[in-house]
């Protein structure tokens, strides 16, 4: 069995499987040794864990976690990959792979009858074209998740940890520090990669919280706000929250944000988790009033 993770030994594979890169599924392979133990000492994958790995590629971290984990599910939704993981996995009897799109599975039943409803771990060099769908997704799931521990675009590793006030503060912000505590493990150069992308990389553990940061009436109501707020960046809030299409006027959003004790010419981005939450519940309660 081929031990991957080096640029030799992947082209070989690739070559026998005259596997040609798509770039339509993100499809950038690690090819150093170094970034892959990296990743698995960062996701802090034991001998009692499950894991789930999004997109395993031609499965060289996969072999890292089936060295280290209990078990492993792997989805990758590429078919021309899937001969490749059967035969690069072979050596390993606590693996399985689904073809798939991680989008399209159920991470519930996968939680439930793959570790008996236990918090799962998820480890992921993601593909970029979709890491923000993928990541809402297992968190607005509310799936029993422990960390998930993934490879993204440097600049969005840096959103994900961005303070108010900031430059890279944005609704991304918000929506992972809702969820977890987000840490960077590692900076990742192109080279690291094969092909290379043209961005830098950056490996980040998001460990999950058991409870919400802030206490909000409606979680969905926060979040559009969010949303609008920063979709009209350099508008004010009262502006983003009065045109962003969510049933609110600009006089209902002043009188929202003066009611949480703010100047109603704030802007979004200079807004915690807590300052949403108190909005949503205030102009929650306005629409509710007779
Ligand atoms: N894990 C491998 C590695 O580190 O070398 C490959 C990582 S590559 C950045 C992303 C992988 O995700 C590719 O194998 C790609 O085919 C797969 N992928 C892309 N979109 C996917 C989706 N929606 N569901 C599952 N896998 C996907």
């Amino acid at each position: 069995m081929a031990e991957l993770g080096n640029p030799r030994e992947t082209i070989k594979i690739l070559q026998k499987h005259e596997f040609h890169f798509r770039k339509k599924f993100g499809q950038n392979f690690l090819i150093d040794p170094h970034v892959l133990d990296k990743i698995i000492d960062a996701a802090d994958v034991g001998p009692d864990d499950f894991v789930l790995e999004i997109g395993p590629g031609i499965g060289t971290m996969t072999q890292y976690l089936c060295e280290r984990a209990d078990r492993v599910l792997a989805v990758e939704i590429d078919a021309k990959l899937i001969p490749i993981l059967q035969e690069t996995l072979a050596g390993y009897d606590n693996v399985e792979i689904i073809h798939g799109d991680i989008l399209k599975q159920d991470i519930w039943q996968i939680a439930d009858r793959y570790n008996g409803g236990k918090p799962v771990k998820v480890v992921a060099n993601l593909p970029y074209y979709i890491t923000t769908p993928i990541l809402m997704e297992l968190f607005e799931s509310r799936v029993p998740l422990a960390n998930v521990t993934v490879m993204v675009q440097k600049e969005v590793a840096e959103r994900m940890q961005a303070e108010p006030g900031t430059k890279d503060y944005g609704a991304l912000s918000l929506a992972i520090q809702y969820y977890a505590i987000p840490y960077l493990a590692a900076n990742v150069p192109p080279n690291c990669f094969m092909p290379r992308p043209n961005v830098g990389s950056a490996v980040v553990r998001l460990d999950c919280r058991d409870r919400a940061p802030v206490e909000v009436a409606d979680e969905k109501l926060m979040f559009r706000l969010i949303r609008a707020s920063f979709n009209q960046r350099r508008k004010t809030l009262q502006n983003g929250i009065g045109n962003g299409g969510l049933g609110f006027s600009k006089e209902e959003a002043a009188h929202a944000i003066e009611a949480v004790g703010l100047p109603t010419d704030i802007r979004g981005e200079k807004l915690g988790l807590k300052e949403f939450a108190a909005l949503a519940d205030e102009l929650m309660m306005l629409h509710r009033a007779p």
